[in-house]
């Protein structure tokens, strides 16, 4: 099939309004940063991507899921394949008793109010991480000592033989910003979030302050990726990385945050290039100074140039 074709194909499969080729990701990741994915692809209903899955397998087109694009970074050069979105198309979520159900395309903080406004705590750690449902089930998101460990009940997937299966919350592999996922190709659909009920005031007044330690310690008004490293062991990444010397250091457009060191934002004009570079300086300064290997928690999307 050449691309004409292949784009008809799809379009049959998805809609034509759901199938954008050569789309720049610079828009739909928080980073604002990426070049154009030969196919950006957000199917409406679960139902449709198994089918979507063999198209593109047939055509020997690679593919990579995205929920909101909050943890990724995408090369300049962009990415040679299908970019499948699970996004609000798929988001539908509801509560029965003390649980939540949801599609994994809900954002966290839709299933936060849901939890708040039914008087179920257990979820407010997460109503400020800006992704969705299935990329938080894949990084084990968390914050103020919460993770999605310990509300996961259990996750519905499909796998790479593109059968439906339930994960149980031990079968995730659930560990520091780490899961299952990230060593099988499976896709997130829905999932079981384990709650308990509390006082609504309770709740709604916790969220109010964990959103404001948000807004009081990160750079919420410049488009970043969240933490840029993982915690090491023993350490805190950002207080490594300002002792160093490093608050405000620039490659290019990118640079290490002046109101928290361990993110790295975009002050304007980044590229993929300049993150990266400023990664590796940070890495090898901090090592340098401290022998700490800093590893990285955003995920990256492209070939390396
Ligand atoms: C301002 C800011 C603050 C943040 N604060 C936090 C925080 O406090 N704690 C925290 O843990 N993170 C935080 N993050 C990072 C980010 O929001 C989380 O990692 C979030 O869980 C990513 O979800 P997403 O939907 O955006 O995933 P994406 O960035 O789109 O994808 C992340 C990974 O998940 C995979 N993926 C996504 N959806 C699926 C699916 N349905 N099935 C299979 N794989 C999938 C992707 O392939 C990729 O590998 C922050 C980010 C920002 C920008």
């Amino acid at each position: 099939m050449n691309k004409e074709q292949l784009i008809s194909a799809l379009s049959r499969l998805i809609g034509e309004e759901h199938v954008l080729p050569d789309e720049p990701m610079s828009g739909h990741t928080s980073f604002r940063i990426g070049g154009p994915a030969d196919f950006f692809l957000e199917p409406k209903q679960k139902a449709q991507l198994a089918g979507l899955l063999r198209l593109l397998e047939e055509e020997r087109i690679p593919y990579f899921i995205m929920g909101n694009g909050s943890n990724l970074l995408v090369a300049d050069e962009g990415y040679r394949g299908a970019v499948i979105r699970i996004g609000k198309n798929m988001g539908h979520a509801e509560v029965r008793g003390d649980q939540i159900t949801a599609e994994c395309g809900a954002l966290l903080s839709g299933i936060s109010a849901l939890a708040s406004a039914n008087s179920l705590t257990g979820f407010e750690f997460a109503g400020g991480i800006p992704g969705t449902l299935g990329g938080a089930c894949v990084m084990n998101a968390g914050a103020y000592g919460g993770e999605m460990k310990q509300v996961l009940r259990e996750v519905t997937v499909l796998d790479e033989k593109r059968e439906i299966r339930v994960l149980k919350n031990e079968e995730l592999e659930l560990a520091y910003r780490s899961s299952i996922f990230m060593r099988t190709p499976l896709i997130a659909l829905e999932a079981k979030i384990q709650l308990a009920h509390g006082d609504r005031e309770a709740i709604e007044g916790l969220c109010a302050d964990l959103r404001e330690r948000r807004q009081s310690k990160q750079p919420l008004d410049l488009p970043s990726a969240g933490s840029t490293f993982k915690r090491p062991e023993g350490y805190f990444a950002g207080k490594l990385i300002m002792d160093a010397g490093l608050r405000g250091y620039r490659v290019g457009g990118a640079m290490v945050s002046e109101k928290h060191c361990g993110f790295i934002v975009n002050a304007g004009g980044a590229t993929a290039r300049d993150v990266r570079e400023l990664i590796s300086a940070v890495q090898a300064r901090v090592f340098e100074l401290y022998g700490v290997a800093l590893e990285t928690e955003i995920r990256m999307l492209g070939a390396e140039p």
